[in-house]
């Protein structure tokens, strides 16, 4: 009798692309130079993390631009930039990576969490309510997982509540809700350069904004000294001297050697938001209409970066989920799970973070309950991802007909 081995995947979940050659040399003439530091230039020269700012504000369409140490980094300093003190209420996703309610608690603030969708965006009827009841003057919204929730309503009830937003863009670096890039409908527009995000220079953040007081607040935060002149995405220096005096330095530069890595990435990252999203598709058209998994179905309003693929098991019991996990991951599927008990590798549960006051939030955990992630590394080819599908798919199958 003949017997046909199941297929397997040999590819890394982990693994991205090389550095590309001219950001490597890129890289080595600053070495070469030994100018690492942004601020160390010579007479007429202009610092390479200055150029990757101008290059990323054009972009990103946005006027001011800050190059920074980290994504992490990028969001505590937006939310000093706007003024938020120890003790205040910061609204932010309950489903969200560790680093958006840290940087929240990074101030002494206290984040409050708004449940998910099944859509895996924030419930704007959820955060309608808790901005009029919490009285937060701040939403910090994370674009978790590349999902873009209908910005123009979110901007409607944050505009008529007087709610700033700071927009978390570390997964939607390169996405747009009709037509607009995400992270230029609120104050501030935060990006990560992190390795698994959409640039890579191992870690790397950016602000972006429109406000010059805000900007002229993160540029000095950052620790600019009084050097802030040599910025060229930065505000006028009247801008400067209101906030000069009275904004700490609490130093997260980025320096040359990563904004030499990153000017030649950001130079292509259109075509490699392409390719990322033709991966998600190949993915998705390998798992439509299979019983016991549900799509996540993208609004035509959002244009998607799809460098990670989430799907969902609705009511699965959480025995047949480990079941399914296991059986990919010996197939060498690594699916990650949300609503495992304890928090594996990178924490994504507002329940794992117990610096946070315990708020109760039944709709995000019956969500995460069944929620399944995978990451689509550019080194997958467009085969690789619908051997990743089959694979999926004949083991969802099997577990399913068992019973969940
Ligand atoms: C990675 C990430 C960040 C922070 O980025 P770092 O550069 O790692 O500090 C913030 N938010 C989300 C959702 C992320 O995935």
């Amino acid at each position: 009798m003949a017997y046909i081995l199941p297929e397997v995947f040999t590819g890394s979940f982990t693994q991205q692309e090389p550095i590309p050659e001219a950001g490597i040399e890129a890289a080595v003439a600053v070495l070469r130079h030994g100018r690492l530091h942004r601020y160390n230039t010579l007479p007429g020269e202009i610092a390479e993390a200055a150029l990757l700012e101008e290059e990323f504000a054009a972009a990103m369409g946005a006027k001011y631009c800050l190059a920074v140490a980290s994504g992490g980094y990028a969001l505590g300093c937006a939310l000093r930039a706007v003024g938020v003190q120890a003790g205040d209420k910061v609204l932010t996703n309950a489903f969200t990576l560790a680093p958006v309610p840290g940087a929240i608690a990074s101030l002494g603030a206290v984040p409050l969490f708004v449940e998910v969708t099944d859509d895996l965006t924030i419930d704007l009827d959820d955060l309608a309510e808790q901005v009029a009841a919490s009285g937060a003057r701040v939403l910090m919204l994370s674009h978790m997982r590349g999902h873009l929730c209908d910005m123009d309503r979110l901007m409607a009830i944050c505009d008529a509540a007087g709610v700033t937003v700071i927009e978390d863009c570390a997964h939607t670096m390169g996405a747009a809700w009709r037509g607009v890039p995400s992270g230029r409908h609120g104050r501030i527009g935060c990006y990560s350069t992190q390795t698994y995000k959409h640039l890579n220079s191992g870690e790397g953040g950016f602000l972006v904004s429109d406000d010059p007081q805000v900007m002229a607040r993160a540029i000095i935060l950052s620790g600019s000294y009084m050097l802030y002149a040599r910025h060229r995405a930065a505000p006028p220096p009247e801008a400067f001297e209101a906030v000069k005096w009275d904004t700490p330095n609490i130093s997260g530069r980025m320096d040359n050697l990563r904004a030499a890595i990153l000017r030649p990435q950001l130079r292509r990252l259109g075509a490699q938001c392409a390719a990322w999203t033709d991966r998600y598709r190949a993915v998705e058209a390998g798992l439509r209409d299979l019983p016991g998994l549900t799509l996540i179905e993208r609004p035509a309003e959002e244009s998607f970066v799809g460098s990670s693929f989430q799907f969902r098991l609705a009511g699965w019991n959480p025995a047949a989920v480990q079941d399914l996990v296991a059986r990919c991951g010996v197939r060498g599927v690594e699916l990650k799970w949300f609503g495992a008990a304890d928090p594996v590798a990178f924490t994504s549960r507002y329940d794992s973070w117990r610096y946070v006051p315990p708020q109760s939030l039944p709709q995000t955990d019956r969500v995460l309950a069944g929620l399944l992630d995978m990451r689509l590394p550019l080194t997958f080819s467009l085969e690789d991802c619908a051997l990743i599908a089959r694979i999926i798919r004949a083991e969802v199958g099997a577990v399913f007909q068992k019973g969940v």
